[in-house]
């Protein structure tokens, strides 16, 4: 029998544990993956927007807009400067950024990590992982267990949940949590699903507003890092309309982009040739420059895509648009086939949507007491991070939440 069990070790599921452990409590924290805080160590492109410095509760808990009502009492027992005091104390330090945006000087999020991992081993947390939990025993309003996979069940006197939302499903976070908090009776809004089409800032795709591609591919970027996306494994339409782009594809991956743009800028590739490589569009040039070797390349391309395409291909690929194609350079050869594979689209938002309407779902905030974390219907279970129905902009507010209720949480208790 352990004082409380954890489940979930992410970052607010690290934080309760070692503040639960602090505080003199035997603390279990169990995790499914093999290592802990796999989506901590992707958070801010790898580099962790760790919280965002506004230190006027007033005015950072305005950024939560309808929501941040609730979080007065948590936040005033644990805010922006004792987190940032936290890991400071522990020999992280951070830089501020533009928007207060507060990353770790070394500019990796596995600084964050082995802050969180070192606090709850120098107090003495055991961690289970490979542990996959699959339900709470309940007795009237108390939890009595959880239940691993395998059938074996662990008891404490308190359990805090901290499973996380359903977003990057492959980082451990499928909405577990979200499940046994439906069985026991608490209300769960599900994650919105987002179809809209995508607006963009560069200024050169409003002139092909009506032009369809047949068959690209999108891939996502944050800080120049890829981003994984059911829809990048397809290749299919895109239009581009007045505002940035839409079609099928565009619309399923709405959801993601609008996931993304909570943490930072988004990019969005667009392959025009999915279906060749590098090699073969370089024969593929090649043979067309020997043959059309008098031509300009803007007068030539057009038979490899489309025609309203050409100019912005040369010039994003810095290509002066009176070139013949005799007179192209390796380098430039080169440069081209990098665009026709990745041409970045910088996303400016999502239409029709306000960013924070994205909702990632969770636990309704009624059902919660901010003062402690606790569940109002099971009052020795915790629930921190992710798991509540919190909308948040981007600058760090997400982290910021978890290390607020895992502290609460792990105070409380
Ligand atoms: C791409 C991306 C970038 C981000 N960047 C930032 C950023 O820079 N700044 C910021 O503030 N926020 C950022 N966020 C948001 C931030 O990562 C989350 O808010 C945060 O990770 C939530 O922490 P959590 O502890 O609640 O849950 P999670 O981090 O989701 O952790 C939940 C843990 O529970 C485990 N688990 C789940 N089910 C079970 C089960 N059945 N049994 C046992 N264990 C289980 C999971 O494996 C996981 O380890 C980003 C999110 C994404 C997707």
């Amino acid at each position: 029998m352990y004082d409380v069990i954890v489940i979930g070790g992410g970052p607010s599921g690290m934080m309760a544990a070692g503040r639960a452990a602090e505080r003199g409590l035997s603390v279990l924290l169990l995790e499914k993956n093999d290592t802990l805080g796999k989506k901590l160590l992707i958070t801010g492109g790898g580099r962790c927007n760790v919280t965002n410095a506004e230190f006027d509760d007033r005015a950072l808990l305005a950024k939560f807009k309808d929501d941040g009502k609730y979080l007065f009492s948590a936040f005033s027992q644990y805010s922006v400067k004792e987190s940032l005091e936290f890991f400071h104390l522990r020999d992280m330090e951070t830089k501020v950024e533009n928007e207060k945006r507060v990353f770790p000087v070394t500019d990796k999020a596995q600084s964050v990590w082995d802050v969180l991992v070192e606090y709850m081993r120098s107090q003495s947390v055991e961690v289970r992982s490979n542990a996959e939990v699959t339900g709470f025993v309940k007795e009237g309003s108390e939890i009595v267990g959880v239940t691993l996979k395998g059938g074996e069940i662990l008891k404490a006197k308190s359990y805090v949940l901290a499973t996380g939302g359903k977003s990057r499903p492959e980082t451990g976070s499928t909405g577990d949590g979200f499940e046994w908090l439906k069985q026991i009776g608490h209300t769960v809004i599900e994650p919105q699903a987002v179809l809209v089409p995508v607006a963009l800032k560069d200024e050169w795709t409003k002139k092909l507003q009506g032009a369809t591609l047949q068959e690209v591919r999108l891939t996502l970027f944050q800080n120049g890092v890829k981003q994984e996306s059911a829809v990048s494994k397809k290749t299919g339409r895109v239009l581009f309309t007045h505002f940035g782009v839409s079609g099928p594809m565009v619309l399923n991956m709405s959801q993601d982009v609008g996931e993304l743009l909570k943490y930072g800028e988004v990019v969005i590739g667009l392959d025009l040739l999915p279906n060749q490589g590098h090699d073969r569009i370089n024969t593929m040039l090649m043979e067309l420059f020997a043959k059309e070797n008098k031509k300009k390349l803007k007068n030539a391309l057009g038979t490899i895509i489309l025609s309203t395409l050409v100019e912005p291909v040369l010039t994003l690929s810095g290509i002066d648009l009176d070139t013949t194609n005799s007179n192209i350079t390796r380098e430039q050869r080169i440069k081209l086939i990098q665009t026709l594979k990745n041409i970045p689209l910088h996303v400016e938002g999502l239409l029709g949507t306000d960013q924070a309407i994205v909702t990632s779902g969770g636990v309704k905030l009624d059902e919660v007491d901010f003062k402690t974390m606790q569940s109002r219907f099971f009052p020795n279970l915790y629930l921190v991070g992710d798991i509540l129905n919190i909308d948040r902009p981007s600058g760090g507010y997400s982290l910021q939440l978890c290390w607020t209720t895992g502290f609460v949480a792990g105070n409380n208790i």
